[in-house]
Order: structure tokens, then sequence, then C-alpha cells
């Protein structure tokens, strides 16, 4: 074979919203497209009208950008080899159509829906349930080979609707080597003589996909593994329009959690998790499907867990940016088994994204979320909160709902802490460092901390006599970070407010 440019596409259908299975053929194609300095094509396959799905095709676009993934050239992006919507290269594919019947590949067929029900329904109650049109059944069907050339002309002439069939060979072993599975072998014996164009005037998929993937000059086809079925037939096509072949690789299924079959667009949230790139609400139905955007997920997070379900690089690191993975991706490396997705490993790869932020950039992202909940704070303060919280959080929101404490006055307590900690003990030492911290100048982390020590010291306490009822009463919480960073940043009227506060409205004990 010729060493060709390496183009890639990805062509999703419109059908609806891009499942995160999509979104990772997407990537490996974007990664093998960047890393052998070739080009990333988005080819939009939209031949079948009934199922297009309005809002589709610019979800398809705005989930490409997200995850920062932008095709060179497509639908949305430019280039020479448009148009990228199958339904505006509609003209294009009759010719190929017609070139297979000259050849003897393909014929046509003028059997209506009634026909073909018919015929299914006796094959069945004579207990064949599989009825294929196929070099079996085609001899006794309606089509250019059954009908003479006159009677063929006059139906067409006529305007009566037909379909073109491939004309699939008896008995013919189909090979070709697939880059993640290996050789792959179907008999003919066993394919049907799939339509090629419909009575529409649209192509079917096979043939624009064809086609398309032969004028835009794409030399490698990366999908998913459900379209493996479909490959003999389109080797078949290459090699009946005489056209080179394009590599093959076809990428593991993404699994449910547990294992048992694909994780599939119907999964929904349904098993507490999104499969979507990016919400979407569905029109119709005015139902919301969650989006990993929308949830809180850092898109080179999900991008990063994405790249792992199906391929790693063979060494013990799993962080990688896009670039590192563009560097340290292998085609070879595709696993042929199924991925499982593992919902907790993704909120773990959202941590790690977390915690590779600097402080300043947590800050301003706590910030940014602090205001869109209606709270502003001061950057300098946001930084200091993110700082204290970044450790136990997952999702900036985590940082938010945690430090709510800040903002406000306290209106509720901890139930427990308050049951199991909250007595006349812990009141007088409440009440003791409150005057204690009123005297302290400069009112800080450090000065707190060695104010408390002292008083811990002096009267021979350990921490847990004092600390629980303290935090209580400065938070309201049973647990959190270090109290005296929480003074610091309270400052030194709230702080002091704060335990007035619980003295005089906590019960007794
Ligand atoms: N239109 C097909 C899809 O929706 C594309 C399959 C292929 O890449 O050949 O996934």
């Amino acid at each position: 074979m010729s060493a060709r440019k390496v183009r890639v596409r990805f062509a999703p259908s419109p059908t609806g919203p891009l499942h995160m299975g999509g979104v990772r053929t997407a990537l490996y194609n974007y990664l093998y497209a960047k890393q052998q300095g070739g080009d990333f094509i988005l080819r939009i396959e939209d031949t079948d009208q009934t199922r297009f799905v309005p809002g589709a095709e610019e979800y398809i676009i705005n989930s490409l950008k997200w995850c920062g993934i932008v095709p060179d050239e497509g639908q949305g992006f430019g280039g020479n080899y448009g148009p990228y919507r199958q339904s505006e290269r509609k003209a294009m594919y009759r010719e190929y159509a017609m070139r297979l019947i000259e050849n003897g590949n393909a014929y046509y067929a003028f059997d209506s829906a009634e026909d073909l029900d018919r015929v299914r329904q006796m094959a069945k109650d004579a207990g064949s349930p599989n009825w294929q049109y196929n070099h079996i059944t085609r001899n006794s069907m309606k089509n250019s080979l059954t009908l003479s050339s006159a009677e063929v002309q006059k139906r067409i002439d006529a305007g009566e609707p037909y379909v073109i069939r491939i004309k699939l060979n008896r008995n013919e072993e189909v090979k070709f080597e697939d880059i993640v599975r290996g050789w792959v072998s179907v008999n003919t014996n066993n394919m049907d003589d799939k339509v090629l164009f419909k009575s529409d005037g649209m192509p079917t998929y096979h043939l624009a996909n064809i086609v398309d993937d032969h004028l835009m000059e794409i030399s490698h086809v990366i999908r998913g593994e459900e379209w493996l079925p479909s490959a003999p037939l389109h080797v078949l096509l290459y090699r009946y329009l005489g056209w080179e072949m394009p590599e093959f690789a076809h990428l593991p299924l993404l699994l449910k959690p547990d294992g048992n079959g694909k994780l599939s667009k119907r999964d929904g949230d349904r098993l507490g998790f999104p499969v979507f790139p990016l919400e979407w609400h569905n029109a119709e139905s005015g139902d919301v499907f969650s989006g990993y955007r929308e949830n809180g997920y850092f898109a080179p997070a999900f991008v990063n867990m994405l790249a792992f379900l199906g391929w790693n690089p063979g060494t013990e690191q799993e962080i990688f940016s896009l670039s590192e993975l563009t560097e340290a991706f292998s085609l070879n490396k595709v696993n042929k088994a199924g991925a499982r997705y593992d919902h907790d490993k993704t909120r773990w790869f959202n941590q790690q994204y977390l915690r590779l932020h600097s402080d300043k950039e947590l800050g301003e992202l706590l910030k940014a979320h602090a205001a869109e909940q209606g709270q502003e704070i001061e950057v300098n303060q946001a930084q200091k909160i993110a700082v204290l919280m970044k450790e136990r959080a997952y999702f900036i929101k985590d940082l938010w709902e945690e430090s709510l404490f800040f903002f406000g006055s306290i209106t509720e307590y901890d139930e427990k802490t308050l049951r199991k900690k909250w007595n006349a003990e812990a009141r007088s030492h409440v009440s003791n460092l409150k005057n204690i911290f009123s005297e302290l100048d400069n009112f800080n982390s450090e000065s707190t901390e060695n104010a408390f020590k002292a008083y811990l010291n002096d009267n021979e306490l350990g921490f847990g006599k004092v600390g629980p009822g303290f935090r209580l009463a400065l938070t309201g919480k049973g647990m959190g970070p270090s109290l005296f960073e929480i003074c610091e940043i309270l400052g030194k009227e709230t702080s002091i407010n704060r335990l007035e506060k619980a003295l005089e409205e906590l019960p007794n004990g």
C-alpha cells in the first residue's frame, strides 16, 4: 500500500446528543491524526432523514470544542473536501451506484415494503425468522436480475420506486486486517444484499460512507466496534469500485460499570452519572439529560478519563494532557475487550485535575462559581478558602459547598456534635477563648493558634476537650479544616461574634 497522508474522520449521525463513546471515537481519531501530522475531519452523516434531530449537529460541534478535540476541517470548520454534510452531497452518490450496476455488482429492486413484509412473514411461518435478501432469495423477488431489461426500464420510466442493492457473490470469503482486531473474515453466505441507494434518492449509510471516505481521501477508518459487521460490505464496495481501501481500526465497546452490556444513550442518568459530555435538552419530550460539563468536570479530566477507556500507555502514568496523549497514543495498544466505565475513577481524574490548578486559579474559579450562586467573594479571600478546602474537593462546587459556613451567619449547628460535645465545660472554654482572642492585636492563623495552644497548655487540656465545641461555635460544623486558618479568613470581628452568638443561642448542655 502506498504511503498516504494520514486523514481520519469522525462521522457521527445527528440523531441526538453525542454519547461519551462517540467522544472517545472522536478523541482516538484526533490523537492519531495529530500524532501522525495528519488531518482530523468532521463529517455529518445525515442520510437517514427520518432520524434527524434538530440541534444535534450543533451539540456535536460544541462537544468537540469543549473537549479541545477540534477538527482541522469539516462541518463548521471549512476545508477543501466539502460539503461535509452528506445531505448536501446528495447529488454525488447516484453516479457510484450506477457504476456498480453497470459493472454487475449491484441491481435495481422494486419490491415494496409490503412485498418484503409478506416474504418475511412467510419465512417466519415456515420456521426461518431471519429472512434476508440474498443470493438465494433475490431470485424470486422483483429486481433487475429477475425482470427483463425492458421491464426494468419501463418501471423506472413510469416512476416506480426502487432501491439499488449490492449483488454479493455466493460463498465468497471477505477478509481484511483490522488494526485492533487482527484478521477478520466473513463469508458472503452470511451477509445480505444491503440497500445502497434508497427510493427517496438518498444513499444509505454504506454507500455514502465509502464514497465520502474515498473522495475525502481518508486513510484510516477509526470507529466503534458496532460498525465491524458493516466492514466486510465496505471492503467489497472498495473492491468493486476499484478504490484503495483505508485501514480499519474498530474500537472496543464502552460497557456499563457492571460490565453487563454496552453503555448506551438510553442509560442517560439512570446509572447515577451522565453519559453525555454536555447537558442535552430534548425539545420534544422536554427531558433534560445531564452533561459532564454542567456537572463540574474539567474538560481535560474528562478527556484523560476517556482516553483510558480502551487504551493505556503500558506505564504507571495516568495523568496525561491532550498533547501528552497525542505523543503516547498508539492504535496498536487499543484493547479488543470492551472497556468498563468506572465513575469513581472519573471523579478521581477530576480531583487530580483540580489539584493541578494553581492556588490563584482555584481562587478565581471559586470566586466565579460563588458569583453564579449570588455570593461575591474578594479574590484573595477566595484563594485562601480554596487552598484550605482543596484537599477534600473533587469539584469546584465542592469548594463552594464546603465553604458556605464562611458566608452569612450560622443558621444551623451540627446536631450530633451539639448533642455529644456541647456541655458546660465546652461553653466555658469557648467563653475563655473568646476573651483571649478579643485581646489579640494581630489576628491571624498563627496568633490564634498560639493563643489556643497556650490556653490548652495552661489548663492542661488536650485538643479533643476544646476543639470540637470551639469548631461548632465558630463554624456550626463537626468537622473541617484548620480552625486557625478559618479564624484568619473570617477575621477577628466575625470570629468573636460567632463565638458570642453560640454562647447566647446554644442550649446550656
Ligand atoms: N455515521 C456512523 C455513526 O453514526 C459512522 C460510522 C463510521 O464511522 O463509519 O457512527
